[in-house]
């Protein structure tokens, strides 16, 4: 393969475009500095329960959370939550919309031996279904956006679903950067290592009344429920601004520090425009070009935070993926499982719209010089 050196004034300023972990950026880390006289202490004192309750603020300020609805948080991630919900939320039995991997692995967290066999709606990759009333399903979970094949859905509720049965939306890569109506859902769960560009670690949701009752109404059945994975204990914490066990303090003033600015932008309807335009300089690239294309066929259906696109078959999308890897722009790389001949980059909150145009300008590059 030949080496493709990409001129310096085609180079976006920082070349990091994953879909999680994604770029952190400078003020960030300037924050982090600023406050590590925290770092090393108790997550049982004062200042640190005051760094999770500002977080806890300041999400509720930025999803315009309803009156009653909470945030909880606690350890292990939004692929913890799947158990935390299968354990804590679902009663008898689960309905879901699975349009890839992370779909996929919720809907597996919920195929145990206390449930029924989960309802679930499936289609090929880089499309979806919809979800419909299922008699019986007490809990619909779907992704608001498919990291692995770059396509979203909408945030609304089950219509004719059984009184009482809660709608569960996994937001890992969509929260922060996709705009929708929190009535609308009971519980909006995700990690900090994507729009909100922190580290990994920490599973938050955002919990309707409705859902809290959920969990503190199985809790007292006859269930077992490890305490890494009771809802209820989470809630108890969170309501004190803590967590069942030690958090990673690094990862909450990171994602304190990103909140704070993705505030400064408006809040969450300015950030998802910022997506939206962002995504937008990729699709229309895609489409100005005869050998690159749009993986998810239905412009409704393309996420506005995670792009993927497929590349004629003469073309190595490894070979490219590499030569950008080579010059500084990393993680372009595909979702692994995939296995299709295709670029995937991130357009989250943080990443600038001057920096998608320098990465199209890089891929032009390639392209005509592999
Ligand atoms: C990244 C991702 C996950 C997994 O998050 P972890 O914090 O690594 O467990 C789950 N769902 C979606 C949609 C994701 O993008």
């Amino acid at each position: 393969m030949a080496d493709i050196t990409i001129p310096q004034d085609l180079l976006p300023q920082d070349g990091r475009f994953g879909a999680g972990p994604s770029r952190v950026s400078s003020h960030q880390l300037d924050h982090l500095i600023r406050n590590a006289s925290l770092l090393g202490t108790s997550h049982r004192q004062a200042p640190v329960k005051e760094l999770v309750g500002r977080i806890q603020g300041a999400l509720g300020a930025y999803f315009r959370l309803p009156e009653g609805y909470e945030v909880v948080l606690g350890n292990g991630g939004s692929t913890a939550f799947w158990d935390v919900a299968a354990v804590s939320l679902a009663k008898n039995r689960s309905a879901h919309l699975s349009f890839g991997e992370f779909g996929a692995k919720c809907v597996k967290a919920h195929t145990t031996p206390w449930l029924e066999a989960p309802h679930v709606v499936t289609s090929e990759p880089g499309t979806r279904s919809e979800l419909t009333a299922v008699p019986g399903v007490d809990l619909y979970a779907w992704p608001h956006n498919e990291t692995s094949t770059g396509v979203m859905a909408p945030v609304t509720r089950v219509p004719g679903a059984d009184p009482g049965a809660l709608m569960m939306v996994d937001a890992t890569s969509a929260a922060g950067g996709l705009d929708f109506d929190i009535s609308e859902v009971d519980v909006y769960y995700f990690a900090p290592q994507k729009n909100f560009a922190s580290d990994g670690g920490l599973w938050f949701a955002l919990m309707s009344p409705a859902a809290i009752d959920r969990a503190f109404e199985i809790a007292a059945t006859d269930r077992y429920i490890p305490d890494f994975l009771s809802l209820t204990q989470a809630i108890e914490n969170s309501r004190l601004n803590q967590t069942l066990n030690t958090p990673a303090l690094t990862t909450l003033l990171l994602m304190e520090s990103q909140l704070e600015w993705m505030m400064s932008l408006g809040g969450l309807t300015p950030a998802a425009e910022h997506c939206a335009k962002a995504s937008g300089l990729l699709y229309d690239w895609a489409e100005s070009r005869s050998d690159v294309t749009p993986f998810v066929n239905d412009p409704s259906h393309r996420s506005r935070v995670v792009v993927t696109l497929d590349l004629d078959e003469s073309i190595d999308a490894t070979a490219v993926t590499s030569a950008l890897r080579a010059n500084g722009i990393v993680d372009t790389e595909p979702y692994r499982k995939l296995g299709r001949n295709q670029i995937r980059v991130a357009t989250f909150v943080g990443v600038p719209l001057g920096d998608v145009e320098k990465l199209i300008a890089s891929l032009d590059y390639v392209l005509e010089n592999l």
